[in-house]
């Protein structure tokens, strides 16, 4: 590596300190805690640069952060604070040694489940197995989760397992309906792959619908933004360098996700590759060709013939494609272009879900205080049905519709397009 992985000077000093972020800010707003605010964590930031000690208390300030980048959009002075946070986490991974346990359990997630195929297959199984026979409504309804704390609440968030999983696609190519217009990859995910095979699937029709041929390259790996949000850069780019050679020679139009999360990293790996001299400029080129699907979706003559959807939707917007990719009336067009139903504003729909990668795992209170209130705001807007374009929300929502919802149910934007071309046949 050789570098310093520290928040750069000339970011940090981009803030004035005006405070126009803090409304903007989740943790500061639940908490009113100066030191849990953009500002706040950018004040201690910089007396770590100035060689303040790596204390506890700034680790648990940083790690409180969900990196939603909310704070990006309202900050008036173009501070890129996801950078910053992002370069925070890396550099208390630099300098900070864990303790063995969870040195060898992020170890095990990070470098050997995430990037594997094999482990995830097994994982998904075992989680399959858990879910389908029974013995999860059992484990629920025993009452025993209550008594596991936080681990307890987790297990509520994991996500389902959709058998078959999209695994099975690797490898193949999809043709487009009627004339080709477009050659585009599709970015499977990691975990996305077990847990939401189904929402791949209707992507990889969308496009088709939308004359795309759409390639699912078998070389493809995790996109590594769980590795960047949680401070472990070596290791996302590995995975960059990865993706970078399955994908970037194919003379595709455009690499497409549908996960919001992982496209805002995606489009960022010129920079998580830019002290590699092999790969700094193909980093450049492959972050150009991504493209979020609703933005990719947007930016085409779309296929408008579909049936109708009846029904009434409010758009949750995923964070990373909101504040992240500048990305918000993509999906909203899309929506709004499908036959029989009405797009419903909600207030704070940019506000985060407390989804944010694996923090309501990691944060379960913060993130389902920051659920509850979302859900407030779903339910005041009458919507029947919730949409997003991330999946990672999408699992935050309907663990918030079953809690304090009113059963709507939860889509990606992609979900409801694919209903409206299966209605037109
Ligand atoms: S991050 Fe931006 S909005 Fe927040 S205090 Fe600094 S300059 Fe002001
Ligand atoms: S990224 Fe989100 S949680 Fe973190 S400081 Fe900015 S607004 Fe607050």
């Amino acid at each position: 590596m050789g570098f310093s992985e520290a928040p750069r000077a000339e970011d940090l000093s981009k803030c004035v300190h005006c405070g126009l972020c803090l409304n903007a800010c989740p943790t500061y707003r639940e908490l009113r805690v100066e030191m849990d605010s953009p500002r706040g964590r950018i004040y201690q930031m910089v007396q770590v640069s100035k060689g303040a000690e790596i204390t506890d208390s700034y680790r648990e300030h940083i790690d409180l952060c969900l990196a939603c980048r909310g704070c990006e959009t309202a900050c008036p002075s173009g501070v890129q604070y996801g950078r910053l946070v992002e370069a925070a986490r890396a550099e208390i991974e630099q300098k900070v040694k864990r303790p063995l346990g969870q040195r060898l359990l992020r170890s095990f997630v990070f470098e050997t489940l995430l990037p594997s195929r094999g482990w995830l297959k097994i994982a998904g199984a075992g989680l399959a197995v858990y879910q389908k026979s029974g013995l999860q409504r059992l484990t629920r309804a025993s009452g025993i989760l209550k008594l596991m704390g936080g681990l307890g609440q987790a297990e509520a968030l994991a996500p389902p397992m959709e058998t078959p999983f999209f695994y099975r696609h690797m490898g193949r190519v999809f043709a487009a309906q009627g004339e080709r217009k477009y050659r585009v990859a599709l970015l499977a995910g990691c975990i996305a792959n077990i847990s939401f095979a189904r929402l791949n699937e209707a992507t990889v029709r969308v496009l088709q619908a939308n004359h795309c041929e759409v390639t699912v390259h078998g070389e493809q790996t995790c996109c590594g933004a769980l590795h960047v949000h949680s401070g472990l850069k070596d290791p996302a780019r590995k995975l960059a360098r990865k993706n970078i050679d399955a994908l970037l020679d194919g003379g595709y139009d455009a690499i497409i996700t549908n996960a919001g999360g992982c496209g805002s990293t995606l489009k960022e790996y010129g920079e998580l590759l830019e002290h590699d001299e092999r790969y700094a400029e193909r980093a450049q080129r492959f972050s150009a060709l991504m493209k979020d699907v609703n933005e990719f979706l947007a930016s085409i003559e779309l296929n408008t013939r579909m049936g109708e959807v009846r029904a009434s939707v409010t758009y949750q917007d995923s964070c990373h494609l909101a504040h992240g990719q500048k990305i918000r009336s993509a999906p909203r067009e899309l929506l709004r272009k499908i036959p029989g139903l009405t797009v419903r504003e909600m207030r704070l729909s940019d506000l985060c879900c407390g989804s944010a990668g694996i923090y309501n795992v990691l944060h379960t209170d913060m993130s389902l205080q920051l659920l509850e209130k979302k859900m407030q705001n779903v339910n005041a807007s009458g919507a029947e049905r919730i949409a997003t374009a991330n999946p990672g929300c999408m699992l935050q929502l309907r663990a918030g519709v079953e809690k304090w919802g009113s059963g709507q149910r939860v889509s990606h934007v992609v979900e409801i397009l694919d209903e409206a071309y299966r209605a037109a046949n």
